[in-house]
């Protein structure tokens, strides 16, 4: 690392030298259909080792969990937390990445790529149109039977839920005389239309904690 890369603590904002900690974080999740390849061929195969064997033959099996970071290196947070900080305990690491993608934002005029790099930052993209398809049957089947939409099925499927919270709360909600999820995607169409009374997903974001860190 450059002298240059260097900058203060990530929670003190107080120097780092003469040692500190290097955090690095990034997002993971699971592929339903690499997963489902390899469950599948050990399946077939049978027997002890027989995970073993699909992961060496099924299609994808590196994948089966992908971290962003991997893919993408720009995807990969780095904290840099100082010595004192590290030792004082408690770090609240959705906080430390909160304020850095602020200060980030804060460093960058064009609003309209960060949304986009913000979007790629929570994996959305990593997702392919195969994967999104092959789980197409499945969620419809399930929100059915849970008399929900569909695309709020799909987020809670992908993301999983924050529990106790509700959608109208959450920083990815756009407001305009209608609502709309950014995460999910949006279009002129009622097809993406959005609930404010919806139990969020995993990406749930607190509008006001988000607000106040900006300050
Ligand atoms: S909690 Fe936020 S990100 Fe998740 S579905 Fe609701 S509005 Fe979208
Ligand atoms: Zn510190």
């Amino acid at each position: 690392m450059k002298l240059s890369q260097a900058r203060p603590c990530d929670k003190c904002r107080g120097k780092i030298a003469p040692q500190f900690y290097r955090v690095r974080v990034d997002l993971a999740f699971f592929s339903p259909r690499n997963a489902n390849a390899v469950l599948g061929t050990a399946q077939i195969l049978g027997g002890i080792g027989a995970l073993a064997v699909a992961e060496a033959m099924a299609p994808g099996a590196e994948d089966a969990i992908v971290c962003a970071g991997d893919k993408e290196p720009e995807l990969l947070d780095t904290l840099f937390i100082c010595q004192e900080c590290y030792l004082a305990g408690e770090i609240d690491l959705a906080v430390l990445l909160e304020q850095l993608h602020a200060r980030r934002e804060g460093a960058r005029a064009d609003g309209a790529a960060d949304c986009g790099a913000r979007l790629r930052a929570y994996g959305v993209v990593a997702l392919t149109s195969d994967e999104l398809y092959a789980l197409k049957p499945q969620l419809e089947a399930e929100a059915r039977a849970s008399k929900k939409a569909v695309r709020i099925a799909w987020m809670h499927a992908r993301h999983g839920r924050t529990e106790g919270r509700r959608c109208k709360d959450c920083e990815h909600l756009v407001r305009g005389g209608y609502f709309k999820c950014r995460l999910y995607g949006i279009s002129a169409s009622v097809a993406t239309d959005w609930r404010l009374k919806w139990e969020a997903c995993g990406l749930f974001k607190d509008r006001e904690r988000a607000e106040a860190i900006k300050g």
